[in-house]
């Protein structure tokens, strides 16, 4: 009996040419076994196959230990210890550039064959040139140095399929084969080892990369990166969203509250209020539906335990005017940094709108006081009923090391609805001052038909109170369309589901008192060209005129900023900073200073503005680093950011979304629509206790969540878990990128050598 063995690596056909050699034996007559070994040999992996021939039939099934012949496919397994155990009698059949002669010290005394398969089989086309297929090609010079014939050669590829460039490049194999009796002694032959011992399940060396070096036969390699998820991108306070989320998949919702106290003070007032532009931006949207972030941060800061806090060490003081979410982000970041804190609230209680606009039944006040609580518990000092003008303004800069001005909007549009004489403003109310009005428990409008004029949060909320207060019919007045509504969309949903009617294209002209009740006239809109807001312009129709019966009218039309706070003329500096006006410097910011309109937006500029008044008030450049990372964006991943530049956002394209299934999101349960409109009790319960799995729909886009995955599929175990990181041993690792394809998230990825 003959018996052959082929050495080679996954993807170059060396199971294929045991077939191909046992096939040309076959039909000649003989009997002839070829079979491979099949385990971790993806694209790269070290491959044997064997072959057997014989007169008689085979039954011998063994893999071959002692071959007569050897045949190696690959370059770089090219070694003494390739040919243990392989008779020094036989064959050694190279895939080599060099000649037999070559190979004179590492195989003395042995018969050689060299053919350089990888030129002919990448001249003919045969597989890629990282990867080519030299089987057929191989199978020319085996069969030379066998002394089988061209067309016995042919016979074989024909048999199994092949044609074209395979024949023609196992011709040529077939005729440029080179073979040498090697000098020297057969006794520099490396004996077979005896049998290794099974290693047991407990040994150390276990899982170890396999023994044979990847040396230069790797043309690509893995690398870890990290992107930016686009949660963290969209969110304006500056939330580490995937990292929370993260924290709640694994169960540690200590540390995912402790995850957003990092940017934000009020995670319970965010988790239901936010309009959640992180929910938009959700790569899972486009594949089922976007993670539910709000009620996940709801949750966290519901159920999680609230940590301890650390009183102020520094002497500075700084004051904050308002006690929006812009004053308290800022209230808060500063105490952290170490600084004592004084708030100065023109209102009786603290929170801003988050107190006099939002109404209850969507942030109720024990959330509020909750975060209010956390906040002050940080050494902060509140004076309330403390309103600050011009004057004040500066003498705080007198006492204070440095004063932050966030007073958010305070004066409200109006229209005029009086046809050139007087309006009956007895039942015109400013959309604000109704629901601070509502807040205290002021307003009724039991039985009462109420219009609420214009498009944004305000007139929702105005309107769903008004629903609760008992009003008989409430409808909303929209100038533009639903599409171009300013408010958040679910509340809108929300509305319209509790029996909030809604008037699209309607623009109010005049409001007259008549028996019974009023008159609004009102003309129907037709949508222009878009404006300077980029929405279409309403342009009144001057034909289409029609009635709205009411008893009492809403405005809610929006709010500017009081600006009588500032000495005229102030010059506002980039970062919010205002010049020139004071012996301590004042920063402005919220929605008095960006207008941006949302809880997440005011939050965000507050902790920005902690940090410049941190950077004006502090040298020490150590100092400013430290306080920076405690500040930062986002958290740092665990990894060393190989980018010098803030990471991409990473996009579907760059995750695999073949490895995730689709689910449904999960929703918190809310109050049947029908019971809401009796009462202020909030209206959702929140996710009770879907959260984790929830959590678990995330993709954590372009950011490691420790799945191991790469680890657990990589064929050559090169990867390893180091403390804080992975670490591959590319040594060993054959670019096969099977790390890669299997890293849903876009993490690991090849890099071309
Ligand atoms: P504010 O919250 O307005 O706080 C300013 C504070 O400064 C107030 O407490 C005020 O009394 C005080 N102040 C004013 N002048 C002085 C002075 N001279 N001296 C001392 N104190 C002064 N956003 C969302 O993200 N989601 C929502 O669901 C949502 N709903 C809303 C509903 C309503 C009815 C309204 C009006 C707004 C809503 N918004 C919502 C927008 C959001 O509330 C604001 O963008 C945010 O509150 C702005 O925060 P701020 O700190 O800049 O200002």
């Amino acid at each position: 009996m003959l018996e052959i063995t082929i050495q080679g690596r996954g993807g170059q056909g060396g199971v294929t040419l045991a077939k191909l050699i046992a096939t040309a034996y076959f039909l000649r007559g003989q009997f002839s076994q070829a079979f491979g070994v099949y385990a971790a040999e993806r694209s790269g992996a070290p491959v044997q196959a064997y072959v057997r021939i014989d007169d008689q039939a085979i039954t011998n099934t063994n893999q071959i230990r002692e071959p007569d012949h050897l045949i190696v496919l690959d370059p770089t397994l090219i070694a003494p210890a390739i040919a243990i155990g392989a008779d020094p009698g036989g064959w050694l059949i190279l895939n080599t550039p060099n000649d037999p002669a070559h190979w004179a010290e590492t195989f003395a005394g042995r018969r050689v064959a060299t053919i350089d398969a990888t030129a002919i089989a990448v001249r003919h086309g045969l597989g890629t040139r990282a990867v080519p297929i030299v089987n057929t090609t191989m199978l020319g010079a085996v069969a030379r140095v066998f002394g089988l014939s061209e067309p016995e050669v042919e016979a074989a590829l024909a048999d199994l399929g092949f044609e074209g460039p395979n024949l023609d490049a196992a011709r040529e194999a077939f005729r440029s084969v080179a073979t040498e009796q090697l000098g020297g002694s057969a006794a520099a032959v490396i004996p077979i080892q005896p049998p290794q011992k099974i290693p047991s399940l407990f040994d150390e060396d276990l899982g170890g990369p396999p023994r044979i070096r990847t040396g230069s036969w790797a043309t690509r390699r893995p690398q870890r990166r990290t992107l930016t998820p686009p949660c963290n991108h969209s969110c304006p306070a500056g939330n580490d969203v995937q990292g929370f989320i993260d924290a709640i998949a694994k169960e540690t919702i200590d540390d995912a509250l402790a995850i957003l106290l990092e940017t934000s003070p009020l995670p319970g007032v965010c988790g239901r209020v936010c309009p959640a532009p992180c929910m938009q931006s959700c790569n899972r949207a486009g594949f089922d539906e976007g993670i539910n972030v709000r009620e996940l941060e709801r949750h966290v800061a519901d159920r999680a335990t609230w940590p301890d806090v650390i009183p102020p060490h520094r002497l500075q003081r700084i004051a904050v005017v308002g006690s929006g979410p812009a004053g308290l982000s800022a209230t808060y970041h500063l105490a952290r940094l170490g600084y004592q804190v004084s708030i100065f609230e023109a209102d009786d209680a603290l929170g801003g709108v988050l107190r006099n606009g939002i109404p209850d039944y969507r942030l109720p006040r024990e959330v509020l006081d909750r975060e209010l609580g956390f906040i002050l518990m940080h050494g902060v000092t509140a004076y309330t009923d403390a309103p600050i003008d011009r004057r004040a303004l500066l003498e705080l800069t007198e006492h204070y090391s440095a004063v932050f001005v966030a007073t958010g909007l305070q004066s409200s549009r109006s229209m005029h609805l009086g046809n050139g004489g007087e309006q009956p403003a007895d039942i015109i109310h400013q959309g604000i001052a109704f629901l601070d009005g509502v807040h205290r428990g002021a307003v009724s409008m039991k039985g009462k038909r109420v219009a609420v004029v214009g498009g944004g949060n305000t007139a929702i909320d105005a309107a769903r109170s008004a629903l609760r207060l008992g009003a008989s019919d409430v409808r909303i007045l929209y100038r533009r369309s639903r599409a171009e509504m300013p408010a958040i969309a679910d509340e809108i949903d929300a509305a319209l589901e509790e029996g909030v009617k809604l008037d699209e294209l309607t623009l109010p002209l005049k409001l007259e008192r008549v028996a019974g009740g009023a008159e609004l006239h009102c003309a129907r809109v037709i949508l222009g060209e878009p404006d300077e807001s980029g929405r279409r312009r309403p342009v009144p129709s001057p034909t289409d005129r029609f009635i709205v019966a009411c008893d009492e009218v809403v405005l809610a039309l929006g709010q500017e900023p009081d600006l009588s706070i500032l000495r005229e003329g102030a010059e506002i500096h980039q970062d919010g900073r205002l010049l020139g006006v004071a012996s301590a410097p004042v920063f402005l910011g919220g929605d008095f200073a960006t207008n941006s309109g949302t809880v997440a937006a005011a939050i965000g500029s507050g902790r920005r503005a902690a940090v410049h008044i941190h950077y004006a008030l502090d040298d020490s450049g150590e100092e400013k680093k430290r306080s920076s990372r405690r500040l930062r964006l986002t958290r740092a991943n665990e990894m060393p950011a190989p980018q010098a530049e803030e990471p991409r956002v990473a996009t579907r394209d760059d995750l695999r979304l073949a490895l995730f299934n689709p689910a449904a999101r999960r929703r918190g349960r809310a109050m049947p629509p029908e019971e809401r409109r009796h009462s202020f009790a909030e209206v959702h319960f929140g996710l009770e206790d879907d959260a984790r799995s929830e959590a678990q729909r995330c993709f954590s886009c372009g950011v490691c969540n420790d799945c191991e995955r790469c680890i657990t599929c990589c064929p050559e175990g090169v990867l390893t878990r180091e403390t804080g990181g992975y670490l591959f041993n590319y040594d060993y690792c054959k670019g096969c990128g099977i790390c890669a394809s299997q890293c849903a998230r876009g993490v690991v990825v090849m890099s071309e050598l």
